[in-house]
């Protein structure tokens, strides 16, 4: 059954609101990013069987810059969060992330000094999926709420105040400012490193 007969005669109106957030969740592009087991049930999710093409997502993109959704799936190490947190300030506004598995969102059975303790310490997370791993009909019904949660979003400067007030608490710092290297522990050139000794011997 087409679009056409579904639709009924005459004119159809909507709110610029509903338009745009229906053309943002009809095609939402993940990034190209897996980290752990998890990644494997995501892929499954992309393949024929399951065939995320149905809601226009079959592309996971190999640049940030051209995703809107980062699907976190699998553990996230503390080597792996600046990268991760780099990868989420390239792509552009407005984004999404979804933590997929109970490593991603909560750090999950590895309680321990290697891993990020959920990865709502590095980026702000839209929606949580739980399970070890979580099987693709639950990814596709997580992202199925997810794009319920975007019909629901304001736009523009409303929908960073609903940000504000839903307390994300990720400060949104350009990972080139925040990771940038300290000069004085980690000089970059040769001349930095000897002014460095020097300095050190004479202490
Ligand atoms: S939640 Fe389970 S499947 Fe997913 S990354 Fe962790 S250990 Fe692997």
């Amino acid at each position: 059954m087409g679009l056409e007969e579904k639709l009924p005669s005459g004119i159809l109106l909507t709110s610029v609101e509903k338009l745009v957030n229906w053309t943002r969740k009809s095609s939402l592009w993940p990034a190209t990013f897996g980290l752990a087991c998890c990644a494997i049930e995501m892929m499954t999710t992309g393949g024929p069987r399951y065939d995320l093409g149905r809601f226009g997502m079959e592309v996971f993109r190999a640049s940030p810059r051209q995703a809107d959704l980062m699907i976190v799936a699998g553990r996230v190490s503390n080597k792996m969060a600046p990268v991760l947190r780099q990868i989420y300030d390239q792509m552009p506004e407005p984004r999404w992330v979804l933590a997929m598995g109970v490593c991603s969102s909560s750090g999950g059975m590895f309680n321990n000094y290697a891993i990020v303790q959920g990865v709502d310490h590095v980026v702000p997370v839209d929606m949580y999926l739980p399970g070890c791993p979580p099987r693709p009909e639950m990814l596709i019904d997580a992202i199925l709420k997810l794009h319920a949660k975007i019909m629901d979003e304001p736009l523009g400067p409303k929908r960073a105040a609903l940000a504000a007030e839903q307390g994300k608490h990720t400060e949104l710092v350009a990972s080139s400012v925040r990771y940038a290297p300290n000069k004085e522990s980690k000089p970059s050139t040769a001349a930095g490193k000897s002014e460095i000794i020097e300095a050190r011997k004479k202490q």
